[in-house]
């Protein structure tokens, strides 16, 4: 285990200079106090996680201090947000600082959210609130522990810096670790202003750093796209399967890694609603739940017309036609598992469209009802469950389907198949939300104690009991804007 003076830093992001990224150094943000921090994130850099007590810890991830081997850098980028091409994005209120090496030999970025403005920050004044980090430090360890590809988050500093939003409120910075901080927009950018050779290079960047095996593939940059589609069908499976809603999924906002990225206004499903929109400002319904999967492979087509002048464009049609037949397999699988089944048959996807239309609109809690088939043999389970459905008649012959399709097993096998899958605790918005609301009092203890609830989803925690409610009538459904 290292301790913060120990870092070692490769910044092959910023060696490949000015075009790409700007210098810019952060502003600090004052009284910095850290509100929590995550062992397991820090683990990634061989930080002992007894070093987020340190005061230089707090003096560094504030931008107080700063490492003589860093290099904080903004990135520029544009992308399509909610349909409509945004030339000029970049980050606007994040510093890439470096590139740290574990002695695992991993890179991983250091990329500090709510540095101070920058070149990019058009009208924002470069800040985030301690709402929205906390918001973010949540969900990204939260994901990571359901099994979701993410970014992840090291620790939230917080401040007595004013930050005006619609109310007064106060400055935090978030650590975030990610092995690339490159979007699908990192490439629109470099292709919409024609500037082709920098797209090759960026390219380049991304293949030999992060996608080596696609290198010595015949075509490595067809490879390395055709890998996009096939991760980003994964993770969107992911997304779908456990009910999160992302929200905001605009070009600027997707991983080339094809991870859960920039965490806004996101939201898991409480009630199962394919229509849910957690993003009050998304009138037209754009990012609702179900739209998630063709919004993916709009945001696919926007990347690939980004790399045609890298690869031909019959090749990449064939490629974004993998999109759907991978995600439909992934998604099965995750539903099969969900539902403890272990063999593959034919009608399986019509045994799930049917519980999702049952859901729809029923009092059952989306992924409590999971949980609660696995707690017992099947026919109880079920019996437990069909009160909170509307279509009594309709569940019980689900149910009748679903008994007749359950392979005999051992009940505990089962038990423990299914519970290792299917999570006890969520990250639902009112707990977020109370945790937020104490910690702005000053009182940090919630979100910590959430934050570890949460880094063991699957595990009953004695004691945990209130954190594996449905949510209380109003906490169901809470607008979060996106005005962080
Ligand atoms: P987001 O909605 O967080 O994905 O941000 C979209 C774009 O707006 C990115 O280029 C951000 O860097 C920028 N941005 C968001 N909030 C701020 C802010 N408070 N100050 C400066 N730029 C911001
Ligand atoms: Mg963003």
């Amino acid at each position: 285990m290292n301790s913060l003076d120990e870092l070692r830093f490769d910044n092959r992001f910023a060696r490949l200079g000015d075009v790409f990224s700007t210098p810019v150094l952060p502003d600090p943000i004052a009284a910095p106090r850290l509100v929590v921090a995550s062992p397991e994130a820090l683990a990634l850099l061989d930080l002992d996680p007894a070093q987020a007590g340190q005061p230089l810890f707090a003096e560094l991830f504030s931008g107080h201090k700063l490492w003589s081997e860093a290099e904080p850098r903004a990135m520029v980028y544009s992308g399509h947000q909610f349909g409509a091409y945004n030339p000029r994005l970049g980050d606007g209120r994040g510093l890439l600082l470096g590139e740290v090496v574990n002695a695992r030999g991993e890179h991983w970025d250091l990329h500090l959210k709510g540095a101070g403005e920058t070149p990019y920050s058009r009208m924002g004044d470069g800040r985030a609130v301690l709402r929205s980090t906390i918001r973010e430090f949540l969900a990204s360890e939260a994901l990571h522990a359901l099994g979701i590809p993410t970014s992840r988050a090291a620790c939230v500093i917080g401040s007595d810096t004013p930050v005006y939003r619609e109310r007064k409120e106060t400055a935090a910075m978030l650590l975030r670790l990610a092995p690339s901080h490159v979007r699908f927009g990192h490439f629109e950018y470099f292709y919409y202003t024609q500037q082709h050779d920098h797209l090759k290079t960026l390219a380049e960047h991304v293949l030999h750093s992060h996608f080596p095996a696609c290198a010595e593939q015949p075509k490595p940059y067809l490879a390395l796209f055709r890998e996009v589609v096939e991760r980003t069908a994964a993770l969107i499976a992911r997304w779908q399967a456990y009910g999160f809603c992302h929200g905001v999924m605009n070009t600027d906002n997707m991983s080339i890694l094809g991870i859960t990225f920039d965490y806004g206004p996101y939201a898991f499903l409480d009630t199962f609603d394919a229509q849910y929109v957690c993003n009050h400002s998304d009138d037209g319904g754009r990012y609702s739940f179900s739209n998630q999967v063709p919004i993916a492979h709009w945001n696919l087509a926007a990347l690939a017309q980004a790399l045609t002048p890298l690869i031909d464009v019959d090749d990449l049609r064939a490629a974004m036609d993998l999109f759907l037949p991978f995600y439909q397999a992934e998604y099965l699988d995750l539903m099969r598992r969900r539902l403890g089944l272990t063999a593959l048959r034919e009608d399986d996807e019509a045994l799930v469209q049917r519980l999702l239309r049952l859901m729809q609109g029923s009092a059952v809690d989306y992924n409590l009802f999971f949980r609660r088939l696995g707690e017992q043999a099947p026919a109880d389970a079920l019996q437990g469950l069909r009160d909170d459905f509307v279509d009594l008649a309709g569940f019980d012959a689900w149910g009748a389907d679903y008994l007749e399709r359950c392979v005999p097993e051992d009940p505990p096998q089962r038990r423990a198949r299914m519970h290792a899958v299917n999570p006890l605790y969520l990250l639902r918005n009112y707990l977020a939300q109370q945790a937020i609301e104490a910690a702005e009092r000053g009182d940090y203890q919630d979100v910590r104690h959430l934050h570890q609830v949460l880094a063991r989803p699957f595990d009953e925690q004695p004691g945990e009991a209130r954190y594996a409610e449905p949510p209380p009538d109003w906490g169901r459904h809470l607008e979060i804007s996106c005005s962080s």
